[in-house]
Parts: C-alpha cells; sequence; structure tokens
C-alpha cells in the first residue's frame, strides 16, 4: 500500500515516536503538579518542546500555546479576539476549520476574499477590517499566498491578523516577525508528528485575547485543562526535525513531483494541473484526469494507493470543494480532481509504481 496522502496527514516520525515513548511510559507526572519530580520533569518537557515549536516560527516561547490541534488553534485564535458587529476579512478557500467559526459568528460582518484560477488571492481593501484571517498554504491545492505585504500593511493600521499556517510549517519557511502576524495556528500531525496536538502562536503585544473555555491556570488561563505532555513533547520533536529537514524535505518532494509528472506525461495520461505550480507546497499535486470519475478512480485504487478527492474534513460532505469552485472548474473538471500529498517517505519507486496504477485504474 502506496501511502501518498500526506495533506490529510503524516506517518508519524520514528525519532518523533522514540520521543514520545519515555513520556507515557515512565514520566507520566501532571505539569502541574508542583510538589515532586514526576511533575517538574513533565513541566521541564514542555518547555523544551516550547522552545522546539517556537524556533521553527521565529517566535518567543512564551507566546505558544498548546491546543488539540489546528482546528481548536483557529477557533480561538478567532473567537478569542473577534467582537460583536467588528467587520472581518477572510478567504473563499479557507479550511472548514476557519469558515465554520467565522460562519457561527452571527454578528461579524464577514467577507470572503476571492482567489483567481490558481488560487492566488485577489486584492482587496486591507483598512476595511479589524481582524483578517488568511492561511498561508491551501490543504487541497497547495496554493501558497504571499501574506507579508497584506499583514504589513494591516500591522501599520493595528488591525489583528491571524493565519491557518497548518500546511505550510515544515514545508515552507514561515517567519512570524518577517510575516507581521499576530495570531497563527499550527498542527503536529501534517508534519509528521502524533493526532490530537497543535498550538497557537499569540504575539505577545496582542493583548485582550479571551480563551473559549474555562478551568486551571494552564497555558496562562488562554487553554486550560493538564497539558497532553506526549503530544506537546512529539510535537516539539516534530518541529525540531522540520527545522533541520526544510530543505532536504523540499528538494526531495520536489524531485518525487517533478518525476510524477513526467511519468504520467511519458505513459501519456492525460491530465490538467489545479491551482498554481509554481507557488505550491512542494508534496502537493491536485489535478484532474479527463474523461475519469474521482470516486471510482479513488475506490478502485483504495487497497493499493492512498489518494483523496479534497480535505478529509470533507469527505462526509455531499457538496463540490468549496477550493476547486473557488478556483472556477465546472462540476465535471471537480468531478474528475484528485489530490495527491506527497510526504518525507516517499519514494521514487513508489511513484513509478503509483504512475502505473493510476494509469492501469484510468
Ligand atoms: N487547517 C488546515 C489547512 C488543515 O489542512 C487542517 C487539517 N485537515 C486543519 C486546519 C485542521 O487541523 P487538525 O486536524 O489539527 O484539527
Amino acid at each position: 500500500m502506496i501511502y501518498f496522502d500526506n495533506n490529510s496527514t503524516t506517518q508519524i516520525d520514528p525519532e518523533v515516536l522514540k520521543a514520545m515513548l519515555p513520556v507515557l511510559e515512565q514520566n507520566y507526572g501532571n505539569a502541574s503538579s508542583k510538589s515532586h519530580a514526576f511533575g517538574w520533569h513533565a513541566e521541564e518537557l514542555i518547555n523544551i518542546a516550547r522552545e522546539q515549536v517556537a524556533n521553527l516560527i521565529n517566535a518567543e516561547p512564551e507566546e505558544i500555546y498548546f491546543t488539540s490541534g489546528a482546528t481548536e488553534s483557529n477557533n480561538l485564535a478567532l473567537k478569542g479576539t473577534l467582537k460583536k458587529g467588528q467587520p472581518v476579512a477572510s478567504s473563499k478557500i479557507e479550511h472548514s476549520s476557519v469558515l465554520e467559526p467565522l460562519f457561527s459568528l452571527k454578528e461579524i460582518n464577514l467577507d470572503l476574499i476571492e482567489v483567481n484560477e490558481k488560487g492566488i488571492l485577489k486584492d482587496f481593501d486591507v483598512q476595511n477590517y479589524n481582524l483578517i484571517s488568511l492561511m498561508l498554504a491551501n490543504n487541497e491545492i497547495g496554493t501558497v499566498q504571499d501574506l507579508e505585504p497584506i499583514f504589513s500593511k494591516a500591522k501599520k493600521l493595528k488591525i489583528i491578523t491571524h493565519s491557518d499556517a497548518t500546511q505550510a510549517i515544515g514545508k515552507i519557511l514561515v517567519d512570524v516577525k518577517k510575516l507581521k502576524v499576530d495570531l497563527l495556528s499550527i498542527s503536529a500531525h501534517k508534519i509528521y508528528g502524533p493526532k490530537g496536538i497543535g498550538a497557537l502562536y499569540i504575539n505577545k503585544n496582542l493583548l485582550n485575547f479571551s480563551p473559549l473555555i474555562h478551568g486551571g491556570s494552564q497555558e496562562n488561563k488562554i487553554r486550560p485543562g493538564t497539558q497532553n505532555v506526549a503530544g506537546i513533547v512529539g510535537l516539539g520533536k516534530a518541529c525540531e526535525i522540520a527545522k533541520e529537514r526544510i530543505d532536504l524535505d523540499q528538494k526531495h518532494l520536489t524531485k518525487l513531483k517533478k518525476k510524477f509528472l513526467e511519468l504520467l506525461d511519458k505513459n501519456g495520461v492525460k491530465y490538467k494541473i489545479n491551482g498554481c505550480l509554481k507557488s505550491r507546497i512542494p508534496g502537493n499535486i491536485n489535478l484532474a484526469f479527463s474523461q475519469t470519475d474521482n470516486v471510482k478512480l479513488i475506490s478502485k485504487l483504495s487497497t493499493k494507493l492512498a489518494i483523496s478527492t479534497s480535505s478529509a474534513c470533507l469527505t462526509d460532505s455531499s457538496k463540490p470543494s468549496h477550493v476547486l469552485t473557488a478556483i472556477g472548474l465546472s462540476e465535471k473538471e471537480i468531478k474528475s480532481s484528485i489530490r495527491i500529498g506527497l510526504g518525507r517517505f516517499n519514494t521514487l519507486q513508489e511513484i513509478e509504481k503509483a504512475v502505473i496504477l493510476i494509469k492501469e485504474a484510468i
């Protein structure tokens, strides 16, 4: 079985697992227990992980708040800052964990910025908003947005900015200081870490931030509840490895992607790339195979090759992908589109095998 669904989730890196196991087996203390060494050790492990996460995005450790994943981070960022009646800008291609909380806040004035046929944001008037939430890299078509000019303008106007960087961190360089972003969401399981753990970066100068849930004083009261120490250690290690390997991973994934497209051409498989090949996270390919029904294709391959139609968070939905719709694809084109997410552990041999499998299935 070949796994090409790395935008949905990734295999855990063996080094991440190695870092997590002793926490589950021996160092099981509660980081809030101040009266014994078990607790002190757990707290120390969390502090190390906080530094590892901060290092990956050029933040300060005290600006990192651990959550259960990017869905929670996105909800926390938006609901923690937005007030009644405020004008908010987001985009038509955001993940459901940004769009749904925004839709649930009935008393805000929401504008969803359009994208062009490549998935690149169209120009908009930054000054009209109190908060701007834009993703760095898209989870379906992989498009990377140039957010720095937008967020720099927003900063000058004291507008709060949030970015869902779930698909970007570890794949492209993300520097919160350069990006001039106030809030940034992260998830471990997209970067070879465990599921159910993530973080929200909150710029230390951002005041008046409210928690979503109330309880103890963990995570500076922004995210109360006993911390998931093993998960946090896993996220920290995954970030440390991502920082070390970013160039290597980029080179490897670019090579695999190039080979995949070359072999499709060589084998006479007709396809059309969805989105922008230039400004894209390295492992993502989203493409339409003409005359092919994507659901049938994927189900034919499902025991040999793991690929998907779109976001795993939307697979229950009978509606066509809002991202592919936003870039102007027809219903027919959407129904023939698949997403391939290559990852660190994929090989050239797998690419060769996958192309043959796809050709046969078509
Ligand atoms: N945002 C994006 C862009 C994503 O791809 C995902 C994962 N599908 C999420 C948010 C949600 O992340 P999590 O699974 O950690 O809640």
